[in-house]
């Protein structure tokens, strides 16, 4: 089993901000520092054990984008990889939703996020970034989705929560020792916004009273649950002044990528 990286430079579904759409480089140039080693907490060597990395997707515009996304992240998923998407914003994870279902008919999601996501529409597009879990609802793509760091719910999005069922661990309500647990494969989808500002400032809609990158780390390692990918997601870097943000993508996605390889539950 390997860890197989794609990179989605692609932001025209933003709302607020461009420049999501440049962090795939900056993500895998994190990672490779050297002020740090590719050793997860967990113990697993990705020295020894390389993540492959399958380039970016060359981005278009519009649907054809769409499908582009769910045929790349599809044919990792055929050579048996567990990828994690790069993005981007957070409208790339409908596509790529879609390509895991196909494969894993029994999906659920865990999703990290400041924000639900799950508006019908938002300003007149439905494949906004902040819409890709009301289309993965719509069309059953998961069993479960489960988002964790949740603090800007509005009254349609708490509508939109009750209506598809899903489960939400607002930020005001988290504990320390939440633990999550799945008896489906799990698909992680992590908006580096779910982060405090404080820990992440590198994102285009910075929402205070979010988890420390530790509380996060901590939700990860804890997760009861065969993980079989990932994205990351809504990394800004013309707002990440001293490159904390991109060393954060980094740490999530090696602690997020052992997880892929480690035995269910440990
Ligand atoms: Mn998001
Ligand atoms: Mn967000």
């Amino acid at each position: 089993m390997q860890v197989a990286l794609i990179g989605i430079p692609w932001d025209e579904n933003s709302s607020f901000m461009r420049g999501a759409a440049e962090a795939p480089p900056l993500i895998r140039a994190a990672l490779a520092s050297e002020s740090a080693n590719l050793w997860s907490e967990t113990g697993i060597d990705f020295g020894a054990t390389p993540i492959f990395d399958a380039g970016d997707v060359e981005p278009v515009s519009g649907a054809a984008m769409m499908s582009r996304i769910a045929e790349s992240v599809g044919a990792l998923l055929d050579q048996n990889y567990r990828p994690i998407a790069l993005g981007g914003d957070h409208a790339i994870t409908y596509p790529v939703v879609k390509a895991f279902a196909k494969k894993y008919p029994r999906l659920s999601l865990l999703h990290f996020d400041a924000h639900p996501d799950i508006y019908d529409e938002f300003q007149g597009n439905r494949y906004s970034h902040a819409c890709p879990f009301a289309r993965i609802m719509e069309e059953g793509l998961v069993e479960r989705l489960v988002q964790v760091g949740i603090r800007t719910a509005t009254g349609h999005q708490r509508e939109q929560i009750e209506r598809f069922g899903v489960e939400v661990v607002e930020m005001k309500d988290f504990r320390d020792d939440l633990r999550l647990e799945f008896d489906t494969p799990v698909y992680v989808s992590f908006d580096i916004d779910g982060l405090d500002p404080a820990f992440a400032p590198g994102v285009s809609h910075r929402e205070p009273g979010g988890l420390s990158t530790r509380q996060a780390l901590n939700v990860i390692h804890r997760l009861k649950a065969d993980v079989v990918g990932a994205d990351v997601v809504e990394f800004n870097p013309r707002m990440d002044s001293t490159g904390v943000t991109a060393m954060a993508c980094a740490k999530l996605l090696k602690e997020i990528a052992a997880k892929t390889l480690l035995a269910q539950g440990a």
